[in-house]
C-alpha cells in the first residue's frame, strides 16, 4: 500500500514525550469529581502524560450512557488548570471540533466509529482547516487498512500535521480473547507504508479486559509502537462506559513500570555485527525455501499431468490427511507447533490443487 502525508516528527510537538507516549484517562467524563480526582492521581504518576476522556460517546443501542456532551468541556478545562496536562477527546462531528477549539482542548481523535465513514471524516476535516491541533485517527472498526489511510489522508489534506494513527483492534468474528482482534500485521502495513506515523496502541479497547492489558502494552511495545492509550478511572467498578476494561491510575502505573521498551535501532556496533551475520543466515535459509517450494510445485505439477492422463481426481481425501498427520509428526518432532505446521501444508496445499486443476484443464495426451 502506498501513504505519503506531510507530517510533522511527533519530537517537534511533543518535545517532552518519553516513549512510549502516554494516553490516559477514563473512557466517558462523567462528573468533575470523577475528572479531577482521575486526573490528580494520573498527573502524581505521569506528569508527562497526555489526559483523555470521551465527552460524546457513540454507543450502539440508544439508551445506554450516550456521553456527558458539552458540559465535560469545561471540566477538561479545570483538569488543565488545575493538572497542567495535555487534554484529549473523540469528535465525530463538525460540531464537536468547533466546541472543542472553543474550549481549548489540546488534541482531537477520530474514533473507530467515525473513521469508517468518509463523509464524516471530511466533515472534520473541513472543520479543522487552517487550524493548528493535533490529531489522533482511530483505525476504522473493519479491518480495511485502505479505509485508515484514507481517514488520515483526509485528515492531512485539511492541513493538519501533527497526526498519529491509533490501533485500537478490528472487529472480526473470530476474536479469540480479544475484544477486538489486534490485526497486527495490519498496523505493520501502515509503519511499512508510512515510516514517519507515529503509532499509538490502544490496548484497552484492543483486550477489552485489564488482564490482556499488560501483554498487549508489551507487545505494542515490541512493536516499535509510539505511544499508548489506556482508559484509566479512579473507581472503574463504577464507571458508566466501558467499565469492565478500565484500570485506575495506581494500577496503569504497575503495567507502565513492567514494560520492556527496546530498541529499534543498534548503537553498539558488535550487536550490530552478530545481528546482520544472523540475519545473512537468516536470508539464505529463506532463499532456500523458496527454491524448494517451486521445486516442489514443479512436481505437483507433474503429479497433475499424470492424474489428468489417467483420469484420476485431483483431490484424494486420505492421501491429503496423512500427508499432513506425516507433516505434522515430523515437525514436531523439530519443534515446530503443530498449528505453524497445519498453516503453512494448507497454503502448499491450496496452490498445490491449483496448479492441478491447471494442468487438468490444459489439454494433455487424451
Ligand atoms: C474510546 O476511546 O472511548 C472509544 C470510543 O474508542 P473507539 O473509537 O476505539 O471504540
Ligand atoms: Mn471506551
Amino acid at each position: 500500500m502506498k501513504l505519503q502525508l506531510d507530517i510533522k516528527p511527533l519530537k517537534e510537538w511533543l518535545p517532552d514525550y518519553d516513549k512510549p507516549l502516554l494516553i490516559a484517562g477514563p473512557c466517558s467524563a462523567e462528573s468533575e469529581t470523577q475528572m479531577l480526582a482521575t486526573a490528580n492521581q494520573i498527573v502524581s504518576l505521569f506528569p508527562k502524560s497526555i489526559f483523555r476522556a470521551g465527552i460524546w460517546k457513540p454507543r450502539t443501542r440508544p439508551g445506554t450512557f450516550e456521553g456527558i456532551g458539552d458540559i465535560g468541556l469545561q471540566w477538561m478545562q479545570k483538569v488543565k488548570q488545575q493538572t497542567g496536562l495535555l487534554t484529549a477527546t473523540e469528535v465525530a462531528t463538525a460540531d464537536h471540533v468547533d466546541k472543542c477549539l472553543k474550549a481549548g482542548i489540546d488534541i482531537l481523535w477520530i474514533g473507530a466509529r467515525t473513521s469508517v465513514n468518509p463523509f464524516s471524516v471530511q466533515e472534520i476535516a473541513d472543520a479543522l482547516k487552517g487550524v493548528d491541533i493535533p490529531v489522533f485517527v482511530k483505525n476504522p472498526i473493519y479491518p480495511d487498512l485502505q479505509l485508515w489511510a484514507g481517514a488520515l489522508e483526509r485528515v492531512n489534506n485539511a492541513g493538519i500535521k501533527k497526526i498519529a494513527a491509533v490501533h485500537r483492534g478490528f472487529h472480526s468474528y473470530d476474536n479469540g480473547p480479544f475484544r477486538n482482534s489486534p490485526k497486527w500485521e495490519l498496523a505493520i502495513e501502515l509503519k511499512t507504508a508510512c515510516p514517519e506515523l507515529p503509532i499509538i496502541c490502544d490496548p484497552s479497547h484492543i483486550g477489552g479486559t485489564p488482564e490482556l492489558i499488560p501483554y498487549l502494552a508489551q507487545k505494542a511495545m515490541d512493536m516499535d509502537m509510539d505511544g499508548l492509550m489506556i482508559e484509566t478511572h479512579v473507581n472503574p467498578s463504577v464507571a458508566l462506559s466501558d467499565a469492565k476494561q478500565q484500570i485506575t491510575p495506581f494500577a496503569l502505573n504497575e503495567i507502565i513500570g513492567n514494560l520492556q521498551i527496546r530498541s529499534a535501532s543498534i548503537q553498539n556496533s558488535e550487536l550490530q555485527t552478530k545481528l546482520d551475520e544472523l540475519r545473512s543466515v537468516i536470508h539464505k535459509l529463506d532463499n532456500d525455501l523458496l527454491e524448494v517450494l517451486a521445486k516442489r510445485m514443479a512436481v505437483s505439477r507433474q503429479i497433475g499431468e499424470h492424474k489428468r492422463d489417467n483420469h484420476i481426481t485431483i483431490l484424494q481425501v486420505t492421501h491429503w490427511k496423512n500427508l499432513i498427520e506425516n507433516s505434522i509428526a515430523n515437525g514436531n518432532q523439530l519443534g515446530l507447533p503443530k498449528d505453524f505446521i497445519k498453516a503453512i501444508y494448507q497454503l502448499i496445499h491450496d496452490e498445490s490443487i491449483r496448479r492441478q486443476t491447471d494442468v487438468m484443464n490444459s489439454i494433455g495426451k487424451k
